[in-house]
């Protein structure tokens, strides 16, 4: 039974006894609320993953500017805490903006004790267009694993400044808290899922799917060789000029982890964007990688190596090297090559039956 938690005393006094007992590690996902399908994978994984799982759900007053969309931006708590209990999430931590000291919007920063995360970080991407956002988010985050202390925190790669800076705000400030990166849910049509989608009509989210079309093509042209990204960022450009509905507000090449800007891609680039649909401000990325990183188990014949290598890759996203068949190539290799097998000058690797 999930419980339903208001005040930063309830919380703490809810996890002091649970983290003296050392029960098992606490999960803490953060959200602003109107959950989707994005945000349940996040709690999903924390589940499988922890012991005890916090989904925090506060909409931060601190990460709007005064022009954005603070009043209106959806709030269903009733309908969240329900998902929450269905996915069997411990605690729900849903405090008010006057139990966090957060009233206000970004101008309230100046009056409060703030976290300002690198401004190489903040001021590139969607920090040229929000400047105090990620200031207020850091803050927040701050507070959260301050007053959860939580062993793993999990963060969207939807939001992949975000998390580039709660990474660096961990890392910077000895947070001792483990940040956990999720792949992007997208619905079918590729559009990313997000909250503010609520605010497009049907037209405009058959628009938006454009968003990811075009980075997609970005990223074929990628695979098939283009590391530059002047030509990567105009395939997209080009790609949704054809959309004019689509308002591109920035899309950019960069380090996924300092964000700096790149001109080609050496191993990894994040290829962000933001455009407005109409009113609607939308984000989306794609992280460019030459290859993802390989998976590979050696261990003893029938101790389920492959298995259990086929299963890690395929929950991470990432390759793997079935060694036993490795094994057996290199055999064939070999003995069709007709080197003896003891030949360690002429073997391409040193290979013992
Ligand atoms: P928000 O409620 O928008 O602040 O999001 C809370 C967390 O959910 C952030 O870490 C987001 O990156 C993550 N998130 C939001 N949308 C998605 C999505 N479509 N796929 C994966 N994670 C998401």
């Amino acid at each position: 039974m999930v419980l339903l938690l208001r005040t930063i005393s309830e919380l703490r006094s809810y996890l002091k006894p649970y983290r003296q007992a050392n029960q098992g590690t606490i999960g803490l996902v953060p959200t602003m609320g109107a959950l989707h399908q994005g945000h349940l994978s996040l709690i999903a994984k924390a589940i499988a993953e922890n012991r005890l799982v916090v989904v925090s759900i506060f909409v931060n007053p601190l990460q709007f500017a005064p022009q954005e969309d603070l009043a209106n931006y959806p709030r269903q708590l009733e309908e969240d805490v329900q998902l929450c209990e269905s996915m069997g999430v411990d605690l729900v931590f849903a405090p008010t903006p006057e139990e966090m000291d957060s009233r206000g919007d970004t101008g309230a920063l100046n009056n409060k004790t703030t976290v300002v995360p690198p401004q190489s970080m903040t001021q590139v991407l969607c920090g040229k267009y929000r400047p105090a956002h990620f200031t207020g988010v850091a803050s927040i985050v701050t507070q959260l694993f301050n007053i959860i202390q939580p062993d793993k925190a999990y963060f969207g790669q939807k939001d992949a400044q975000q998390l580039a800076i709660i990474r660096r705000l961990a890392q910077d400030l000895n947070i001792p808290v483990a940040i956990v990166p999720c792949p992007i849910i997208r619905e079918a049509s590729g559009l990313a899922l997000s909250s503010r989608n609520q605010y497009l009509t049907e037209l405009e989210k058959q628009q938006a799917a454009k968003i990811y079309h075009s980075l997609q093509q970005a990223k074929l042209a990628f695979i098939q060789g283009e590391i530059n990204a002047t030509a990567l960022i105009n395939l997209v450009k080009q790609k949704l000029a054809a959309t004019e509905e689509v308002r591109i507000q920035y899309i950019e090449l960069v380090d996924p982890f300092s964000l700096q800007s790149i001109t080609q891609i050496k191993q990894t680039g994040l290829l962000a964007i933001a455009v407005y649909v109409g009113s609607t401000r939308l984000i989306d990325n794609i992280v460019l990688q030459k290859r993802q990183p390989i998976i590979a188990i050696d261990g003893p014949a029938g101790a389920g190596k492959s298995t259990v290598t086929r299963s890690l890759a395929h929950q991470l996203g990432l390759l793997y090297l079935d060694t036993g068949a490795m094994y057996r190539a290199v055999t064939w290799l070999v003995q069709s090559s007709g080197i003896a097998i003891n030949d360690h000058q002429r073997s391409p690797i040193y290979f013992k039956i």
